[in-house]
């Protein structure tokens, strides 16, 4: 039965679909990004139950089973998972998305017997497949389930073309004569393809593909709202597959990468996951009550977290640390790198959940040139977004892209566990300059302990 007429659908959906703009203006920044995202949530929902009172649904009992059994997997996961884990989670519900969206387009070909609407059939299901099996690579990699180095075999490059042929020419039958077994065999293809496309994309650049697969999971959604002629998803996927590109180009931005680059770079031989070697030179190592030291005399000293802070969980205690500097008069600001961390905004909504104001947090435009007027920089759990590197190894992976020039500072403190490097598994010179000081241990523990020493000072 419809409860609602075409016209109060199309209100409602409207509705929607401005709580999901809504949504995105307000995760734009992270003193509203929660109140955003309760708005795109609501909006969703809304959206959900406009389906169930205007479409004349069959199958509605399996259908309410399968969205509580979808929540009821989805929701714990959520609650539980660490937030040095979200990009996986979030590569894994997009990617469960695109495929989803393929599969209803399988279902709806029968469906559809126009020709030019079987395009919009065969672009949900390549591309949602392409997602949903790219996504699935991006999890196992930042869960080291699989090696996060590019995985390449050799005549990767032509099975790839041949994947892209036969993904044509399958599309092109489908299109022309609506087989269902020539959209298994699209399927089955798309799926090899998301493999091979994120197979050989290595380390730091993961995350960037993610947020590409966003996209795409996006642009697969918006071709289903066509095929089921259903506006909000057409809406709703575009805003998805629009704002993925955005923040798609803008972490490769920070990153001095081109997206081609970062997809295709494995085959031109600049591969992203970096040597691991380490070399066994000196370093300057040193105990919490000397850099103790080191900060309470300082006049200016600027922090600069990193993944590392959020694996310790150190927020709390760097707050601290900061209050107390303060409090004898040093001048404190953070450096924020775009890329610290492991997702776009991971150091900001780190910071916030132990209220450091945002007026400290600076972003790295402003805060480089003040790096030559800062008697410390104390680097917690960073290290590629300080590595110079970056500037001076024209073969690393990581050159090109902008860096915190914590060099420049009178002294560097680095609180790190070990010589192990970071992410982009490159080495770090910065670590054997000699105006650099090691506090080695875990993050939270080294700052509580430099914290108690400043208080004795
Ligand atoms: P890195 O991964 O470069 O370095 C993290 C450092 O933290 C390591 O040196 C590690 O050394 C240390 N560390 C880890 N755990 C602890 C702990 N418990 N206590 C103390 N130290 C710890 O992090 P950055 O933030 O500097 O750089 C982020 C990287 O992620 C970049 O390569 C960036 O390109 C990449 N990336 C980030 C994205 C984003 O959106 N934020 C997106 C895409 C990529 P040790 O093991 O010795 O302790």
């Amino acid at each position: 039965m419809r409860l609602l007429s075409p016209e109060w659908t199309a209100l409602a959906y409207l509705v929607a679909a401005v709580c999901f703009i809504l949504a995105l203006k307000g995760l734009s920044s992270p003193r509203t990004a929660r109140r955003g995202n309760v708005i795109g949530a609501a909006g969703a929902g809304f959206a959900v139950v406009t389906v169930f009172l205007s479409v004349r649904l069959e199958n509605v009992p399996a259908i309410l089973a399968a969205i509580v059994v979808g929540a009821g997997i989805a929701a714990p996961i959520a609650r539980r998972v660490k937030m040095t884990q979200m990009p996986q989670l979030v590569a894994l519900f997009n990617g469960v998305g695109g495929g989803a969206a393929a599969l209803v387009a399988v279902l709806e070909l029968g469906h559809t017997p126009d020709p030019w609407l079987r395009v919009a059939v065969v672009f949900t299901m390549l591309v949602g497949a392409v997602s949903f099996a790219g996504s699935a690579v991006t999890v196992g990699k930042l869960q080291e389930l699989i090696s996060t180095r590019p995985l390449l075999f050799p005549g990767m490059r032509w099975v790839m073309v041949l994947v892209l042929v036969a993904a044509l020419v399958a599309a092109g039958i489908v299109i022309a004569t609506g087989s269902g077994g020539w959209a298994i065999a699209l399927l089955l293809i798309s799926l090899a393809a998301g493999l091979l496309l994120v197979l050989p994309v290595g380390g730091a650049d993961v995350p960037i593909v993610i947020s590409l697969l966003n996209a795409f999971t996006g642009l697969a959604v918006a071709a289903s709202g066509i095929v089921l002629g259903n506006v909000l998803l057409v809406v709703a996927g575009t805003l998805v597959g629009a704002s993925g590109t955005i923040l798609t180009r803008a972490m490769a931005s920070a990153m001095g990468r081109g997206v081609s680059g970062i997809l295709f770079g494995a085959f031109r031989g600049g591969s992203t996951a970096g040597s691991t070697t380490m070399s066994d030179r000196p370093v300057r190592s040193s105990t919490a009550e000397d850099v103790a030291v080191l900060l309470g005399f300082a006049e200016r000293v600027v922090i600069v977290p990193g993944y590392g802070l959020a694996v310790a969980q150190g927020q709390h205690a760097i707050a601290e640390l900061a209050t107390a500097l303060e409090a004898r008069g040093v001048s404190v600001d953070f450096a924020i790198h775009p890329v610290a961390g492991r997702m776009p905004g991971h150091m900001n909504v780190l910071l916030a959940e132990a209220n450091v104001p945002y007026e400290s947090l600076k972003e790295m435009a402003e805060i480089n040139p003040e790096f030559k007027n800062t008697d410390v920089a104390l680097v917690v759990g960073a290290n590629d977004v300080v590595n110079p590197a970056a500037k001076s190894s024209p073969g690393s992976p990581i050159f090109g892209m902008p860096i915190l020039e914590v060099g420049d500072a009178g002294q560097v403190v680095f609180l790190k566990r070990s010589m192990r490097p970071g992410f982009a598994g490159i080495e770090n010179e910065l670590l054997y300059d000699p105006k650099t000081t090691l506090l080695f241990g875990d993050a939270k523990a080294s700052l509580t302990a430099v914290l108690s020493a400043v208080k004795a000072l």
